[in-house]
């Protein structure tokens, strides 16, 4: 590993799994932490237990801010393990000088998003460091869930299950990208910052197994892809033209040198569903806006490796590994 850290090292990528096992997994290391789920599955499986913390730049996209965000992050990861987001902490550091205003609308996107989850914050922290200290402000969210649905995990995906993508990929990357750099590619370009527990409340209520629920944030969906693959050691096949990409992230990512399947998702997740509950499980979540182009992207292959394959459009094959290098910082 490189003695200093790098932006590389914060991609959601390889740098970044290197870091976190090598600095804290090693010093941390217990039988929860090394499960590496989105969320903790603590006190005998009832509840789910996560953390975040936000840094996005620009602190207000089209189709968010950084408050939606800090909400929608850690409830999402709770959701991922099948748990109702119940409590959440919110700690903030502020540079000197940012507006009251700004504050109160990101405080107002919160509680807007926390009541979407049904969620509620019940202790908090504040800081205020000297200008230059911190870029505007920074969040961190934690919080815990309850379970409804036991034993959904990143690491017991097999053979008999299909993999499923709840929409169309790239957006919240793209259009921070966008937002950044000033660009334009049209107004319709907007993060899909959404909360995720309602979809996946409704794939409960719809008496479906759940195997395993990921969402693709930073690294994208190969992130989320190959973090299965290594977890539940098993060969992921994938076929490249079944994947929804937008005109507008498509256009952005030729431009931007970017793979959409690298690019940042804020309500977006990939879904492991055992192949007799599939195709109900693309029937509940076409009920929804956010998910009415849900598809299934691949299944598990019976090859003796721990990757992922890319089967173009073309016919050919490669294998789809983790994003490297410096992405996108402070995506979220
Ligand atoms: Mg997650």
């Amino acid at each position: 590993m490189t003695k200093y850290v790098t932006l590389a090292h914060g991609n959601g990528g390889e740098e970044n799994n290197e870091l976190i096992s090598k600095v804290f997994y090693k010093a941390f290391e217990n039988e929860i932490l090394s499960k590496s789920e989105d969320a903790a599955v603590i006190h005998n499986g009832a509840l789910a237990f996560s953390t975040d913390s936000f840094t996005v730049s620009p602190i207000f996209f089209p189709g968010g801010d950084i408050g939606k965000l800090a909400i929608c992050g850690t409830c999402n990861d709770l959701a991922m393990m099948g748990a109702a987001p119940k409590y959440l902490t919110c700690s903030v550091i502020i540079e000197e000088g940012f507006a009251i205003r700004d504050l109160e609308n990101i405080v107002r996107s919160m509680k807007k998003e926390l009541e979407i989850n049904g969620a509620i914050v019940v202790s908090g922290d504040t800081k205020v460091v000297p200008k230059g200290a911190v870029d505007k402000i920074f969040i961190n969210t934690t919080g815990i869930g309850e379970i409804q649905q036991r034993g959904i995990s990143s690491n017991n995906i097999t053979q008999d299950d299909v993999i499923l993508l709840s929409r169309d990929i790239g957006r919240h990357g793209a259009t921070i990208f966008v937002a950044r750099e000033g660009m334009d590619f049209g107004s319709s370009l907007q993060s899909d910052c959404a909360s995720l527990y309602i979809q996946v409340k409704a794939l409960m209520d719809a008496g479906i197994k759940i195997t395993a629920l990921r969402d693709a944030t930073r690294g994208g969906v190969a992130a989320v892809l190959n973090e299965w693959a290594k977890q539940s050691n098993i060969c992921i096949e994938v076929d490249e033209e079944t994947i929804p990409v937008s005109s507008e992230v498509y256009g952005s990512c030729e431009m931007l040198g970017f793979e959409p399947l690298n690019l940042a998702n804020e309500g977006t997740f990939v879904l492991a569903i055992p192949k007799e509950y599939a195709q109900r499980a693309l029937e509940v979540l076409h009920q929804f806006e956010n998910s009415s182009n849900a598809v299934a992207i691949g299944k598990v292959s019976d090859a003796y490796i721990a990757k992922v394959i890319l089967n173009s459009s073309y016919g050919t094959k490669r294998f789809l590994d983790l994003p490297t290098g410096e992405l996108l910082p402070r995506i979220c």
